[in-house]
């Protein structure tokens, strides 16, 4: 994601992609057309004709595709078998090239509750993966956690908000912290959101058993987001709505949703969908490693993992050795095994508009990641980070600052 110095560019390489149908925040156009000049999207047009091409220009015929934002994927622990939460920074690598091959071309790694040491070290190590425009930074889920809600992340390891802990990882993270995932109902929640919104990290309310009065004033002192609403929080009730309530009433908050169904009814999507209206829902993933691995034993930090037909959930139980028996709830749902691709194809499949599923996908995560100027949409100007999928909405072909990823048309 580092942009290149303008004296180490080659010059500039034109492409158009054409016939496909293509999805703009402003519609789709079907057909329409993408110039692509260098790692930019330099003009967007409806119709098969585009203004007169300079000879030898390549064309891309992507009739019978969609064309996509690129998508942004703010939530995942891992893919492919390998994990941001541990093991080698070539681990991580492997992670993000999965997820980037199933169209997220950009990625917040995110890391879950361990022992702050040991998140510290994750953060610095992960903090040089998006120097180096691997990742696009990172999330801390965790520990300022409720244990009354752990879902699949270790109790044991869980803190009281503390804003000293919070600058050792946000220092730990080098300027590459985006979101801090809080239970706003623990002692201290409100002075570690003021600290994150004060420092540029996005603040998300998760995790947690919090009333809607306490997820209210959370909102108050500066959250802007909710992680996997309705996962891992309180159930909406009628008279006391709990977090789930105000973070969809309050227009300033993002809201994201695991729609890979498994972890939300269809329903749920479509009426959060909804409530969200433009520009607040965000689909995630919040993949873990057996994301594109088959069935099997995985782990997700210190806990284990037991997928089934696609399905995660948590065994039980820590690291051996450890006081591990109740940690955790066993049974859980523990992050899911989807791409982005599949969340977006379910999402669709839900019954949202394909706009509404590019906005959630891409455009509005890029925003609360502080990217909407550089990606998110297909539109002049901004990376040609992009995705071609077919009528049923499997990717076909990714490019990712005006290259196509292996394997795609112009690499067969
Ligand atoms: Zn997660």
């Amino acid at each position: 994601m580092q942009p290149v110095p303008a004296s180490t560019r080659t010059p500039t390489r034109f492409r158009l992609l054409t016939g496909g149908r293509v999805v703009t925040p402003e519609g789709v156009l079907s057909p329409g057309w993408i110039r692509v000049a260098g790692n930019l999207i330099d003009a967007v047009g409806p119709g098969a004709a585009t203004p007169p091409l300079p000879p030898g220009l390549p064309v891309t015929d992507l009739r019978g595709h969609w064309v996509l934002p690129g998508f942004v994927d703010m939530h995942v622990h891992g893919g492919g078998g390998a994990s941001f939460t541990a093991g080698p920074a070539d681990d991580a690598r492997r992670a993000a090239e999965f997820h980037r091959g199933h169209g997220s071309t950009t990625i917040v790694a995110s890391l879950v509750t361990a022992p702050l040491a040991g998140l510290e070290a994750r953060a610095a190590m992960l903090a040089g993966l998006a120097g180096q425009g691997v990742i696009a930074g990172i999330h801390l889920e965790g520990p300022f956690l409720s244990a009354a809600r752990c879902g699949a992340q270790d109790p044991r390891h869980m803190l009281a908000p503390d804003v000293a802990a919070f600058e050792r990882l946000h220092t730990a993270a080098a300027g590459h912290l985006r979101v801090i995932t809080i239970a706003p109902e623990l002692p201290g929640a409100a002075d570690l959101i003021k600290a994150a919104a004060r420092a540029g990290v996005t603040a998300a309310v998760g995790h947690t058993d919090a009333t809607a009065d306490l997820t209210s004033a959370a909102i108050d002192a500066g959250a802007t987001h909710a992680t996997h609403l309705f996962n891992g929080m309180r159930p909406l009730h009628h008279r006391e709505p709990g977090p789930v309530g105000p973070l969809l009433d309050r227009d300033e908050v993002t809201c994201e949703v695991i729609a890979d169904g498994v972890h939300l009814h269809d329903t749920v999507i479509r009426l959060a969908a909804r409530a969200a209206g433009p520009g607040r829902l965000v689909l995630i993933t919040d993949a873990m490693a057996a994301a594109g691995m088959p069935d099997g034993s995985y782990r997700l930090g210190s806990m284990r993992v037991d997928v089934a037909g696609g399905v995660a959930l948590l065994a039980g139980g820590g690291e051996p050795g450890t006081a591990g028996a109740g940690a955790g709830t066993a049974g859980a749902i523990a992050g899911s095994t989807a791409t982005m691709a599949d969340v977006v194809r379910h999402a669709v499949a839900a019954g949202l508009p394909v706009t509404t599923v590019a906005a959630a996908a891409s455009t509005t995560p890029a925003r609360v990641l502080g990217l909407g100027d550089r990606t998110g949409a297909l539109r002049a100007g901004l990376d040609a980070d992009l995705v071609v999928c077919d009528e049923e909405f499997r990717p076909r072909a990714v490019m990712r600052q005006g290259d196509w990823l292996d394997g795609t048309p112009e690499n067969p």
